[in-house]
C-alpha cells in the first residue's frame, strides 16, 4: 500500500475539475489494480473468465498480483503486463483512426513497450510501426519486448524525438506517452513520492512542449497524434493541450466515453481542448491523461510501393517463413525479413533515425545453414514442425538458460514450445541439448514460483 500524497498535488489540479478530495485521497491508500493485454496474435484461454478492462478489447483484470516472471507464458509473448487506465489508447484508437487502411505509426517515447505492443497489434502486416526510446539502455528494453510479441510490423529505433521531426509529413499515427511527473502511478510506484515537486511537474511540462515540438512535423495532413502521461497536473495535460492547439493546425477530437465508466473529460481552460482524466477513486485503473488531436495543413507521402524481390537465393533455406510480401535484407550475415511494402520507408528513415530492430531477425547465415534467431522463434507466424512440449519445470528452466533433459532421438533444431507456445530454440546434439535462449533474457531470480 502506498503512503499519503503530498499535500501539493492537489494545487496542480485544474481548477474547474470537481473531485472528491478525500475519496481520492483514500485511494491512494489501497493496493493498485492488476490488470493484463492478451495478444490476439498468439491466443491463450487462462484469462477467458477474467473480467474485462471496459476500454480495451483484450485487456482483462486479474484478481491479484501472480508471479508474473514464473509464467512461461508471458516469456512467450502471449500477453503485456499493462496498467488498466493506459489502455483506454485502444479505445481512442478504434475511434479515430481506419485501420483497414495502410498506416505509418510511430510510437515516440515507448519504452518499456506496454502501448507500442497496443499499436502493434491494431495495425494490419502491410502498417509500419516505429516504436521508438531515446535512452539506449530502455531501448533495449523495448526491443526485448517487441520481439516477445511477435510481429513483423515493428520496427524499433533510438533516436531523439528531433530526428523524427525531420521524416516530413511521413506518419499517420503520432503516440507521444510523454516522459512526466508520475503522480497517477504514486500507488503502484511508491518510490515516485520522493521525486515529486512542483519545480519538477514545471519541468516535465517544458520537456513535453519540447518533445512535441521537436517531432510534430512528422505528422501528415489528417494524421492523428494522441498525448498521454501519468500525471494529475493541470501544467502537464491540459496547458499542453492549449500549447498544441495555440502552435499547431490540429483540432481536438472528442471520444464518445461510456459514462459508466467514470472517465472524467475536461477541456482546457484557453482553447477549450478535450482531455480524458483517469482518477483512482472513480475507475479501476490508476491515474492517466489521454488527449487526441487531427491534423489540418500539411500533405501526404505515398510511401507504400513495394519492392519485387527475387527470393530464389533464399527459397530452400528459409523454409520457417512465407516468404510471399517479404523482402529480405542481409546485414553483416545476418537475415531480417521486413515487410515488401515498408522498402521505400525504410529507404527514407535510413539517414534520419537510429533503426535497432527492423521487422523479424531471422538467423545467422553461416555456410548455407540459417542458424536461426530467438526472434524468428517469437514471430507469431513462424513455420517450424519440428517442436517438443515442455511441462511447466522444464519451461523454467530453459527460460533460466539452464541445461534440460529431453527425450527426443532427432537431431537438429528444435522449437521448444509451452501450451503449444513457442519458447525459443534448442539443438539435439545426440549426446547433449544446447540451450539457445538468449543470455540477456533469462529469468535471473534462483527462486522462481510457477505462476
Ligand atoms: N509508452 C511507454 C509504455 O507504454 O510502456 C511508457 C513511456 S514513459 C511514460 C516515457 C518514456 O519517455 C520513457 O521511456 C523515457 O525514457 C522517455 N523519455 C525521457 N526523456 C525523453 C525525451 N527528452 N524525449 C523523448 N523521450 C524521453
Amino acid at each position: 500500500m502506498s503512503s499519503k500524497i503530498p499535500k501539493q498535488l492537489f494545487n496542480t489540479f485544474p481548477k474547474w475539475v470537481t473531485i472528491d478530495n478525500e475519496a481520492f485521497a483514500q485511494s491512494q491508500l489501497t493496493d493498485p489494480v492488476v490488470s493484463i493485454r492478451l495478444n490476439p496474435s498468439k491466443r491463450i484461454h487462462q484469462f477467458d473468465q477474467n473480467e474485462n478492462v471496459p476500454w480495451c478489447v483484450d485487456g482483462k483484470y486479474l484478481n491479484e498480483r501472480p508471479s508474473f516472471t514464473g509464467d512461461p507464458l508471458l516469456h512467450a509473448g502471449c500477453y503485456y503486463v499493462q496498467e488498466a487506465s493506459s489502455m483506454f489508447l485502444d479505445f481512442a484508437l478504434r475511434h479515430l483512426v481506419d485501420f483497414d487502411k495502410q498506416l505509418v505509426a510511430v510510437d515516440l517515447c515507448a519504452a518499456p513497450g506496454g502501448k507500442s505492443t497496443l499499436i502493434a497489434s491494431l495495425l494490419n502486416d502491410e502498417s509500419l510501426l516505429i516504436s521508438n526510446e531515446v535512452i539506449q539502455n530502455r531501448a533495449s528494453v523495448l526491443n526485448e519486448n517487441m520481439c516477445k510479441w511477435g510481429k513483423l510490423n515493428t520496427w524499433v529505433s533510438n533516436s531523439d524525438p528531433k530526428q523524427f521531426g525531420e521524416l516530413h509529413h511521413m506518419v499517420d499515427l503520432l503516440v507521444i506517452d510523454a516522459p512526466c511527473s508520475g503522480s497517477g502511478l504514486f500507488r503502484k510506484i511508491p518510490d515516485y513520492l520522493n521525486d515529486w515537486t512542483i519545480e519538477n511537474v514545471n519541468l516535465c511540462s517544458q520537456r513535453q512542449k519540447r518533445i512535441l515540438h521537436d517531432s510534430y512535423n512528422c505528422l501528415a495532413k489528417n494524421g492523428i497524434l494522441v498525448y498521454m502521461t501519468c500525471s494529475f497536473s493541470e501544467a502537464e495535460n491540459e496547458q499542453v493541450v492549449d500549447e498544441i492547439l495555440q502552435e499547431f493546425e490540429v483540432e481536438s477530437c472528442r471520444l464518445p466515453v461510456d459514462e459508466e465508466w467514470g472517465i472524467v473529460e475536461t477541456e482546457s481552460e484557453i482553447k477549450k481542448g478535450y482531455g480524458y482524466r483517469f482518477y483512482p477513486h472513480l475507475l479501476k485503473g490508476e491515474g492517466f491523461f489521454l488527449a487526441c488531436f487531427r491534423k489540418k495543413d500539411g500533405f501526404v507521402c505515398e510511401d507504400f510501393e513495394p519492392k519485387v524481390q527475387d527470393h530464389k537465393k533464399y527459397g530452400s533455406l528459409l523454409s520457417f517463413i512465407d516468404l510471399n510480401q517479404k523482402i529480405i535484407l542481409e546485414q553483416n550475415g545476418l537475415l531480417m525479413a521486413i515487410h515488401n511494402a515498408h522498402n521505400m520507408i525504410l529507404q527514407k528513415c535510413l539517414s534520419k533515425i537510429k533503426i535497432i530492430k527492423k521487422g523479424v531477425m531471422l538467423g545467422k547465415l553461416i555456410r548455407n545453414e540459417v542458424i536461426p534467431e530467438h526472434e524468428l522463434a517469437m514471430y507469431h507466424q513462424v513455420i517450424y514442425p519440428q517442436r517438443i512440449e515442455l511441462s511447466t519445470s522444464q519451461a523454467l528452466a530453459y527460460l533460466k538458460k539452464e541445461d534440460i533433459v529431453i527425450e527426443s532421438s532427432v537431431k537438429g533444431w528444435h522449437l521448444v514450445t509451452y501450451n503449444k507456445m513457442p519458447l525459443g530454440w534448442i539443438k539435439n546434439l545426440g549426446n547433449r541439448i544446447n540451450n539457445y535462449y538468449p543470455n540477456n533474457y533469462r529469468i535471473l531470480s534462483k527462486n522462481i514460483l510457477p505462476y
